[in-house]
């Protein structure tokens, strides 16, 4: 019988792994991938990270400085379920780029290096996902390294994070006699990963897996860990209180099976999404999306852009026809393309939790909604203020108006922000981190033949303005001209020299809003 859209829906799991870089995302998505099978060979996504082969010419600074880019998503099956992983860049200077992929997902696996615990940029990772309630399972790795008291690592993650923990399973051994992981609530326990879990009689039972003088310590801890830890509660792990926490090492294969059964048994399916009117729910018959990334030439052949857009409700057909709430025009669905690992295909249907590439020559942009025709706008995919603010300085005056195009189009793919001054002077760009910038100039360079340089603007800080009173607006939108500027919908920008001059202002006119953060609606 066919599957109903019900069914369908139900199956899926959006989900992204959030990590301070090292602690082991991309050997865990590569494991992933392989239980799926949607790789043959373990080294796929690595290799990714050496790829001698241009994808395209701008690329070659992620390879440079080994870092990751460029955000996408790989979907794959697993014991009836299907995943899809969404990538984030792991450099903090993509921030925006992670906080944007993180709106379009339903739960998170946060991965800790179990000799370092609670990393700067795992902690920043949490607070966004905490901002939308995202629930986190948490994966310790490395465990086939030295590592920190488990304990105490768990001490740090409710401490830190203000997080319950509730260790589903615990691990067999430590460093050089890590050899699989014990489950506290059944005693059921895995070696590798290829090994099905067997049940024993009690810790006492495998104990003798592990030398003479650690047996003793593991009946112990796992005695303690049941009387001690908390016992998993769904609910408060949905509601994003607590997090399951499991053991092992991606390296080694162990514990990413307990892991991806924990993604299939406890993660959500897709969740409700909130828009303007009305809250949208996964299982709604029409179709509905939102755009939250763009990404250009991945194809150095193809000159194409394809636009991120993660389902919310219904089913998408290929060929079928979208309204663009930005707009209210019609967009053909001719060719979503789904993602396995390297490779993309077309997608004849996709549902709410899925995410797909639309190809468009610039239609799509960030935060745009798609529906069957409802005229309604999905909230909450959120851009930032930039924290560098630049004028771009072409060697080649002639060239201006070309410069102006791509930058239009650099913008609208998130790349960079543009500010138009209200007074006629050169645009603005404005970056959340340096290496943006970086990416700008080769992509200037590479894609349009423009070679820039950047030049310091005189502001540093720039935040939306925006006022109940519309007449209160354009009475400061008019009074501090030459410090307005637009953004790419149009919308008012304050530029200040510093933030004391922003401190300044605002105290000036109380009743201007200068908001950090921009919601696409
Ligand atoms: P990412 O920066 O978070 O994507 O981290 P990687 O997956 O690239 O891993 C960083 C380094 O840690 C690499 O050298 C991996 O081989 C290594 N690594 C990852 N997982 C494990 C593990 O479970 N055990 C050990 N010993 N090394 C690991």
């Amino acid at each position: 019988m066919a599957e109903t859209l019900a069914e369908a829906v139900s199956r899926r799991r959006t989900f992204a792994i959030i990590a301070h870089p090292d602690a082991g995302k991309t050997t865990l998505t590569e494991k992933l991938l392989l239980f799926g099978g949607a790789i043959q060979l373990a080294g796929e996504v690595k290799a990714k990270k050496d790829r001698i082969q241009t994808r395209s010419d701008w690329m070659k600074i992620e390879r440079e400085r080994g870092i990751s880019v460029v955000t996408s998503v790989m979907t794959f099956e697993y014991a009836d379920k299907v995943f899809n992983i969404l990538d984030t860049p792991g450099h903090e200077d993509f921030a925006d780029d992670t906080y944007r992929t993180l709106t379009a997902v339903d739960a998170a696996i946060m991965v800790i290096d179990a000799a370092k615990g609670i990393e700067p940029r795992t902690l920043k990772l949490f607070e966004v996902c905490r901002m939308r309630d995202i629930p986190i399972i948490t994966f310790i790795n490395k465990m086939d390294r030295e590592s920190r008291d488990i304990f105490e690592i768990l001490d740090e993650v409710e401490e830190k994070l203000a997080l319950d923990t509730a260790p589903i399973t615990w691990p067999i051994g430590r460093s050089k006699s890590f050899c699989g992981s014990y489950q506290l609530a059944t005693n059921k326990v895995r070696g590798p990963d290829s090994e099905e879990a067997v049940t024993v009689n009690g810790p006492q039972a495998v104990a003798d897996r592990l030398p003479e003088n650690e047996r003793a310590a593991f009946v112990d801890e796992v005695e303690l860990a049941r009387e001690a830890c908390r016992p998993f509660d769904r609910q408060a792990f949905l509601e994003g209180h607590m997090t399951p926490v499991f053991f092992g090492s991606a390296l080694r294969n162990f514990g990413v099976r307990d892991l991806i059964n924990a993604l299939a048994d406890f993660a959500p399916p897709p969740r409700d999404q909130v828009a303007d009117i009305r809250t949208v729910h996964a299982a709604e018959e029409k179709m509905t999306a939102f755009v939250f990334k763009i990404q250009a030439n991945m194809d150095p052949n193809h000159r194409d852009r394809i636009a991120f857009a993660r389902i919310c409700s219904g089913k998408l057909e290929r060929g079928m026809k979208a309204r663009l709430a930005r707009t209210g025009k019609q967009l053909g669905l001719t060719a979503p393309q789904f993602f396995f690992a390297s490779q993309r295909h077309i997608a004849d249907t996709a549902f709410a939790g899925d995410v797909v590439g639309i190809p468009n020559h610039g239609t799509l942009r960030i935060g745009d909604t798609l529906t069957e025709g409802e005229n309604l706008v999905f909230q909450g995919v959120p851009n930032f203020s930039p924290e560098i603010l630049r004028r771009v300085r072409l060697e080649d005056a002639m060239k201006a108006k070309k410069l102006k195009e791509a930058l239009q189009q650099m913008a609208e793919e998130g790349v960079v922000q543009l500010f138009s001054p209200e007074d006629g002077s050169p645009a603005i760009v404005g970056v959340v981190g340096a290496l943006q910038l970086d990416v700008l100039k080769e992509r200037l360079s590479a894609e349009y033949s423009l070679p820039v340089s950047f030049e310091m603007s005189r502001f540093s800080v720039c935040r939306w303005v925006s006022c109940d009173d519309k007449a209160e607006l354009e009475k400061f939108v008019t009074v501090k001209r030459g410090d307005i500027a637009r953004d790419l919908d149009g919308d008012p920008v304050f530029l200040a020299q510093d933030s004391f001059s922003l401190r300044y202002e605002s105290e000036r006119y109380p009743a201007i809003k200068m908001a950090a953060i921009k919601e696409y609606h």
